[in-house]
């Protein structure tokens, strides 16, 4: 099939930093903790301003073949496992988004699925709907809140995100929470910290808020996630006078980009700047290649394992 998003590959910038750089230093499997897949009829794309106006929007479609034909072609020869779920938007067909999902992963003992639920708080629709999909639990995010309730995005709790009911659902089944940290301050913010059990970097492409992260968490904590297909995008993230920024080569309407065309730009995919600055991080701290490994992969397939037997999955 043609892909929507085809992989904007230039073998003779990308491919001395995938072999001589970091391909060598991952181990020959891994797993992508957090990546989006979705198809445009559950999206209602014509309602754009219900949209997550931070989230930026790269493609339109990007069912799953799409996202593992880039994932070969970002990662040659290894073997990937993924952890999947679509798109955020609080004016999409929530059902048909899930459905969708659990279609998608079915039978490929690799791929996993996290089911979205708003803030919907009947356990037993929720817990029907999760199993009837062999679902490994809930994708909570804040733009569902700021749409149902008005509240300002800095205002946003990961309470707030995850009501009561899905809570109480959560615990009693053992379920995974994806969580996308809400408020200003975001990793910084102490309210944050303290709710959270492990964490996942995908799209931190700072080694220093890498080296904070393993400082905080070790290496039994932290699960690594790309954020495809954004993850797909050429350019990097920069930080500058405290306020994050996305350079793409690209033009999007979310981006720094060079528009003129004036200079070449040699930049690569935001997967491999991720993967760059855990590198960094991780030499910089002493990471023996067997962290190394648990972040990349056995941290993820054992809470994945461990998810699906409380379940009754298996
Ligand atoms: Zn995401």
């Amino acid at each position: 099939m043609d892909l929507p998003f085809p992989i904007d590959y230039e073998p003779e910038i990308d491919d001395p930093v995938f072999h001589d750089e970091l391909g060598p230093w991952l181990p020959d499997e891994i797993f992508d903790f957090h990546s989006h897949i979705y198809r445009e009829e559950d999206v209602s794309y014509t309602k754009r301003e219900g949209r997550n106006p931070s989230m930026p929007v790269v493609c339109e479609y990007y069912p799953l073949e799409n996202y593992q034909a880039a994932m070969q072609r970002l990662f040659p020869g290894k073997t990937l496992h993924a952890l999947l779920f679509n798109t955020i938007d609080p004016n999409a067909d929530m059902k048909a988004q899930n459905a969708y999902l659990a279609e998608a992963t079915a039978g490929d003992e690799r791929l996993h699925a996290l089911m979205l639920c708003g803030l919907e708080e009947d356990q037993e629709a929720l817990e029907a709907e999760l199993r009837s999909g062999e679902f490994l639990g809930f994708k909570p995010y804040w733009s569902y809140v700021t749409h149902a309730k008005g509240t300002d995005q800095a205002d946003v709790t990961l309470e707030d995100m995850v009501p009561p009911g899905q809570r109480e659902l959560a615990n009693r089944l053992g379920l995974i929470q994806m969580v996308h940290i809400p408020r200003l301050g975001r990793l910084a913010d102490p309210v944050n910290v303290d709710g959270m059990i492990r964490v996942d970097f995908s799209m931190v492409q700072s080694w220093e808020s890498c080296e904070t992260l393993i400082e905080l968490f070790g290496p039994d904590k932290i699960l690594w996630g790309l954020d495809m297909p954004v993850a797909q995008e050429k350019g990097k993230l920069l930080s500058a006078n405290g306020q994050r920024h996305f350079f793409t080569k690209r033009v999007h309407p979310w981006s720094i980009h060079n528009s003129a065309g004036s200079y070449k730009m040699r930049c690569t995919f935001y997967a491999y700047e991720i993967v760059r600055a855990f590198k960094v991080a991780s030499e910089r701290v002493g990471f023996t290649a067997a962290d190394v490994e648990k972040v990349f992969l056995t941290n993820a397939l054992g809470l994945v394992g461990k998810t699906r037997r409380q379940l009754g999955y298996e």
